[in-house]
């Protein structure tokens, strides 16, 4: 038997089957793709639609809701709320107020999706899937809740993703509504959740965090730029998540084209000093973010979180180490200088002589 990783599901943690009939149905319907075939104007919305609802969750949901990491004014903010809304992903106050809490406690015991506390399944979909996380946490987004239109859009969540879906049956009847809403969205979910998971798991660690993210070239294009989530964890607040021009960063790009026409402005950028910070790290700590991640179960990551800790712990064990013998040093000459002969006049007296 496998041991239980770490501990039972708690009541509330458990897959309510019944809430979630439509996460499976949605999936099941893709199978239609083998009687309707690929028309390629199917296909070519099922990808567009991706692309855009990608955008409205990253450039949206994600970087101006959850992390105001640029301004914008009340209609353009609407309808970010609005493209991130018909991907389903529930609403826009509950969505940003349950990724705040995810950066102050990320893979720690209150972390509500943490591969390394509850495991894959759970960091992926299974914390959406229980009862657990039902309700927005209105406490944690007071600053977008004082609008009413996205008050509203949150309790109608479902609004823009149904009309998205009926829209699509008119325009190009059952084929389209298969690839570019059952399809479309099951990849776009599966595109999003890889974030708070492999994310988490799969990747290069540049910068110490107190968490396991990671960066990964892979998944940030397939989700416009999510995928440097190292340095995002770093530094959350930056409307860039690739910040060397390596790191490709498709809703950045975008979100700079907008804000030549002032559709958006401010956007906010990580300081040098942020960039390079892991050019001071020792040859400790370079090690320890190195290492791999064995991922299957929540050990593997736990043992790695523990080490980097532990060289983090280590590092600063050394650093007061030297402090504490710097200050021995201070005061065996503070208590030499007190014992010194007073014979010599002090020099003050002897400028006053001069
Ligand atoms: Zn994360
Ligand atoms: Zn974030």
């Amino acid at each position: 038997m496998q041991t239980p990783s770490p501990a039972l599901p708690a009541a509330d943690e458990r897959l309510n089957w019944l809430s979630s009939i439509p996460f499976f149905a949605v999936h099941l319907m893709c199978l239609f793709v083998f009687a309707v075939g690929a028309k390629p104007v199917d296909v070519a919305v099922c990808v567009g639609l991706y692309v855009v609802r990608m955008w409205g969750i990253t450039a949206g949901f994600h970087r101006y809701f959850s992390h105001r990491a640029f301004k914008t004014g009340r209609v353009f903010q609407f309808i970010l709320a609005f493209v991130g809304s018909m991907s389903a992903q529930k609403g826009v106050l509950w969505w940003a107020a349950h990724h705040r809490h995810h950066h102050r406690y990320s893979d720690q015991a209150e972390d509500i999706h943490s591969p390394l506390q509850k495991g894959f399944w759970w960091s992926h979909a299974g914390w959406i899937l229980s009862d657990k996380y039902n309700d927005t946490r209105m406490e944690g987004i007071k600053d977008f809740a004082r609008f009413p239109e996205l008050v509203w859009l949150n309790r109608f969540h479902l609004v823009p993703s149904v009309l998205l879906a009926v829209a699509l049956y008119f325009i190009g009847g059952f084929s389209m509504l298969v690839w570019g809403f059952f399809v479309s969205t099951t990849l776009l979910w599966h595109g999003t959740f890889t974030i708070n998971s492999l994310s988490h798991i799969f990747g290069k660690r540049r910068y110490k965090t107190t968490d396991t993210s990671r960066n990964n070239w892979l998944l940030a294009l397939l989700t416009l730029g999510e995928g440097w989530h190292n340095n995002h964890h770093f530094h959350q607040n930056t409307a860039n998540q690739g910040w060397f021009w390596w790191e490709v960063d498709l809703s950045y790009y975008s979100l700079k084209v907008l804000s030549w026409f002032k559709v958006v402005e401010g956007l906010r950028l990580p300081s040098e000093a942020t960039k390079f910070a892991f050019q001071k790290y020792t040859d400790e700590e370079r090690a320890a973010l190195a290492a791999p991640t064995r991922f299957w179960g929540a050990s593997g990551a736990r043992a790695q979180f523990v080490a980097t800790k532990a060289a983090g712990d280590a590092a600063r064990a050394a650093s007061d180490a030297a402090k504490a013998a710097g200050d021995k040093v201070r005061e065996a000459l503070t208590t030499a200088a007190d014992h010194l002969p007073t014979s010599a006049p002090p020099p003050s007296a002897m400028l006053k002589r001069r």
